[in-house]
């Protein structure tokens, strides 16, 4: 069953979603050379604290942290650490998420630590991105779940990989209804899988954390000894992007973007949900 959201709970997402964003502001502010990944992990639960937040993975199946920090070759779910030092040259991406009043936000981004990247790094990021931006767009009523996947796929699939080859879709991991939980149906695949059928219709209410991964090389992952680090299998570097975002009667609205998604939607010909807040 799919939860379905009234207006004004579609709200109080928002205002999760608001302070998600700042905790991507600040982390992303903090990520750099030195630092440790616990120094992201203290400046987003000082953003909770100023909001009057409560953390949405602290605990979550025992996880130990307030946020994941996932460096290079990890993919997702990576354990901030005093011992995990940043430094010049690597790619991390940062998952967060907030609730207010029961309401829950969750969404990533991935930044480079230093400068001087080499351009298939800073071609990947850009490339989950936009793939999960063309998910996005394809949130509109009388779609079904199984566009946004296929939106998602068919970005990936155009873009030529500079040096050869195909970028990996990770397909152990992907994105999920959010509400009154973090975690809620229907899971969404970055990729079609035909056998899996068209999923539900996509109606005002409808709400999905989107959440495409992806690696320079293999689809598939391993989870590390401490049961939460999730490797890529052949160790290539791996991007993670990922917004919570409402349908509603005018659109969709994202609601971990500072701007609703305005700016971005509208490259792709999209109006945005006017803000609740606003
Ligand atoms: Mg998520």
């Amino acid at each position: 069953m799919v939860q379905i959201k009234t207006p004004e709970q579609i709200a109080k997402m928002r205002e999760a979603g608001l302070v998600v964003a700042a905790i991507h502001a600040a982390t992303r502010e903090a990520a750099v050379p030195g630092a440790t990944t616990m120094d992201l992990d203290q400046a987003a639960r000082k953003v909770l604290a100023e909001h009057d937040a409560k953390p949405n993975f602290l605990g979550y199946g025992g996880f130990p942290a307030t946020i994941c920090t996932s460096v290079n070759e990890v993919v997702v779910h990576g354990i901030p650490s005093d011992e995990v030092v940043l430094k010049d040259g690597d790619v991390i991406s940062i998952d967060a998420g907030a609730i207010i009043d029961g309401w829950h936000g969750d969404a990533a981004f991935t930044a480079f630590v230093g400068s001087g990247h080499a351009p298939e790094l800073l071609e990947l990021s850009r490339v989950t991105e936009e793939s999960m931006w063309a998910g996005i767009a394809a949130m509109k009523q009388g779609n079904r779940l199984i566009d946004v996947s296929r939106a998602i796929e068919t970005y990936i699939r155009r873009q030529p990989k500079p040096g050869g080859g195909k970028y990996g879709i990770i397909e152990d991991y992907g994105g999920h209804g959010i509400g009154t939980e973090m975690h809620m149906d229907p899971h969404l695949l970055n990729y079609v899988e035909k056998r899996r059928g068209k999923g539900p219709k996509l109606v005002p209410g409808f709400c999905l954390a989107i959440e495409p991964m992806v690696s320079l090389g293999t689809p598939r992952t391993e989870v590390l000894e401490d049961d939460w680090t999730v490797i890529t299998t052949d160790g290539t570097w791996s991007s993670h992007w990922e917004h919570s975002v409402a349908l509603t009667e005018e659109g969709p609205l994202v609601l971990t973007a500072p701007d609703g998604g305005k700016a971005k939607l509208a490259e792709h010909g999209i109006t945005a949900a006017p803000d609740p807040l606003a």
